[in-house]
């Protein structure tokens, strides 16, 4: 009888260890085969980390296409992504910065630890800051519009992506240096194609401050009506000041975003008689399957409205 105990004893023994092999063997195999779960806070940084990461990715972006980076309220689903993520990105220089909304999220999600997966894109890039009084020491956000920073952005994607799936580094390297082809072809571009603009014509007028990246790769000057979306926007002083300034320069056209309320910028128009020619993308791609849903798309229809407006007739 204590003999069979024994026998049933080292079976039971050898039955654990086998189901323990067993699970760890699988759980191995998943890591290398299922995506890795990826957030980013906009649609941009989506994008880009999507290029970077191909097949390898699923990736949730929180705020929706369309929509203002600045100031966010991540529902129940963004937070559940957040906390299962192998990764999240966020873009950093004060955009996720309105009302506090992603440090809030990386709390609740559990990810707010000095260990914890999270990437600013933009590490390595030149912070710009805010003008407004009192602002000054407010870092600018918007470095992506300079398609030398979006290289940048793209190079810090594939790092992090190697650093948390190493044994895939091949595929990251070879998506990034194709990717990055790509982005300094099109930089060249843009640099090219603003040559036809004569200096005293390269002025943009936009709702929101968002184009002193741009405005230092592309050589050209810009205003705005507010300065950053997370202050208020579209005072009267704010409207009053932009319609001096256009009056004053004698600017031809005016350009309204895609994730901006175009009401303030019609007001400007209605006060100056300049017309509101064309539509930016500067914080949201556009929509899947319409203009601009690509990062690189958006910056070549950037390119085209502002040379179709502003270039010598
Ligand atoms: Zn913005």
């Amino acid at each position: 009888m204590k003999q069979q105990w024994r026998y049933l004893i080292a079976g039971l023994i050898a039955i654990f260890l086998l189901a323990g092999c067993g699970n760890e063997n699988k759980a191995n195999e998943r890591s290398k085969e299922e995506k890795l779960q990826i957030v980013t806070t906009y649609s941009i940084l989506y994008d880009i980390v999507k290029n970077i990461g191909g097949s390898r990715v699923d990736i949730h972006s929180l705020a929706p296409v369309g929509s203002n980076p600045h100031e966010y309220d991540p529902l129940p689903l963004d937070i559940q992504k957040a906390t299962d993520a192998d990764a999240v990105f966020y873009n950093g220089l004060n955009l996720e910065a309105g009302n506090s909304w992603f440090e809030k999220l990386l709390d609740t999600a559990g990810k707010s630890g000095k260990d914890a997966p999270v990437f600013r894109l933009s590490e390595g890039v030149e912070a710009k800051h805010l003008t407004t009084k009192g602002k000054e020491g407010e870092e600018d956000p918007h470095a992506w519009l300079d398609i030398r920073n979006g290289i940048k952005y793209a190079e810090n994607a594939k790092k992090a992506l190697i650093k948390i799936d190493p044994e895939h580094a091949g595929i990251y390297e070879k998506n990034a240096k194709e990717y990055i082809a790509r982005l300094q072809d099109l930089h060249n571009e843009a640099v090219e194609n603003f040559s036809q603009i004569p200096k005293e014509k390269r002025y943009l007028v936009t709702s929101e401050g968002a184009f002193k990246y741009f405005c230092e790769a592309y050589d050209f000057e810009a205003g705005y009506i507010w300065e950053i979306n997370a202050e208020n926007q579209g005072t009267p002083q704010q409207v009053k000041t932009i319609v001096d300034i256009v009056k004053q320069r004698k600017v031809p056209v005016l350009f309204v975003e895609t994730s901006v309320d175009p009401r303030n910028m019609n007001t400007v128009s209605e006060e100056t008689g300049v017309p509101v020619g064309g539509t930016l993308f500067t914080d949201s791609l556009g929509k899947p399957g319409e203009a601009g849903d690509s990062y690189i798309k958006m910056m070549e229809s950037n390119i085209s409205v502002i040379l179709d407006h502003l270039k010598e007739e």
